[in-house]
């Protein structure tokens, strides 16, 4: 679509000032001919006349200009980072869980940080693992808008819901363009939940997080980080956790150890599981295990890769990029 435009955008102006070379002559070995003692171009003045008399023309110069306009504005920056737009949906049946405006903008911050590889707790990557940690994975998050909706409902469960006004939810906001984040009261002993790519732009696609994990003022231990969030983002853009899921599971990154199985709590580095009858040092801390919030602060190169190859232009959640 956007290569399109540009070609047709293209044909216009190269049209114009083809069509323009005589009156561009500034000199002339023919003193019969006719001296043009200014520069001129045309150009401008035929793309006003094909816009004047052309709404599709219209239409697609008012497409470019949008295209335009998102990346200065900084959503696809030009080091590539892709700044995801993102609609917060809350809830809520008591005032606890209307989450604050603050405690909602503490959770994108710690999203940037997390993504970016700023969180300062980074600084405990064992050296061990500080050469393929991803460092700034160039995605980023701001938000959009939130919607908030009071509800009777006690406990949700995994069963999107929460997803649909029809069902006592909320209804996505253009989920091919936005990322949505729904919270919700109680989800039992579920933290949150994602769906990953496959569901790009589906009404269900987003991230679910129970209200005590999100955000970090007034959380609850020990997921009080805002990690519970990484760690679904992780999912909604293809990360698998990190032990695959199953006994030494693949987990399709190559730089992660594999692993037996997930780890829980505050393990301690370093920590060996032996898979393949090789015994070697895992990566517990990453944000694609189990552990608590306090002891996850990394994602590793590889994981770095899958994230950034969907949200390419032509990857599966190439719509976060221009909205
Ligand atoms: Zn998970």
């Amino acid at each position: 679509m956007k290569k399109n435009l540009f070609y047709l955008i293209s044909a216009v102006v190269l049209t114009a000032c083809n069509s323009s070379s005589e009156t561009e002559n500034i000199t002339s070995d023919d003193p019969s001919s006719t001296i043009v003692e200014r520069r001129s171009c045309p150009s401008e003045e035929i793309r006003a006349e094909l816009l004047k008399n052309d709404p599709a023309a219209r239409q697609r110069y008012a497409n470019v200009e949008v295209g335009v306009q998102n990346v200065l504005d900084g959503k696809v920056l030009a080091d590539g980072t892709v700044d995801i737009p993102v609609v917060v949906n809350v809830l809520y049946r008591t005032s606890a869980e209307n989450l604050s405006d603050s405690r909602i903008a503490e959770q994108i911050a710690i999203l940037n940080a997390d993504f970016a590889g700023t969180n300062t707790d980074a600084s405990k990557i064992p050296a061990e693992f500080s050469g393929i940690k991803a460092g700034d994975t160039k995605v980023r998050f701001h938000l959009v808008k939130t919607v908030r909706k009071s509800t009777a409902k006690t406990k949700w469960g995994t069963n999107d819901a929460m997803k649909k006004a029809s069902s006592g939810g909320i209804d996505a906001t253009s989920p091919s363009s936005y990322f949505n984040l729904w919270v919700v009261g109680n989800m039992g002993g579920i933290l949150g939940y994602a769906t990953f790519p496959e569901s790009a732009g589906l009404w269900n696609d987003g991230v679910v997080i129970a209200a005590p994990y999100f955000g970090k003022t007034g959380a609850t231990s020990p997921y009080n980080l805002g990690r519970t969030a990484t760690h679904e983002v992780g999912h909604y853009l293809n990360l698998r956790h990190i032990w695959g899921d199953a006994t030494c599971g693949n987990d399709l990154v190559s730089d992660t150890p594999t692993q037996t199985g997930a780890n829980y709590g505050k393990p301690t580095y370093p920590k060996y599981n032996t898979c393949s009858g090789t015994s070697r040092s895992i990566m517990f801390m990453n944000y694609m295990d189990y552990v608590d919030d306090a002891a996850m602060f990394m994602f590793s190169a590889g994981q770095k890769s899958r994230t950034q190859s969907v949200l390419t232009s032509t990857g599966a959640r190439s719509g976060l990029r221009v909205y």
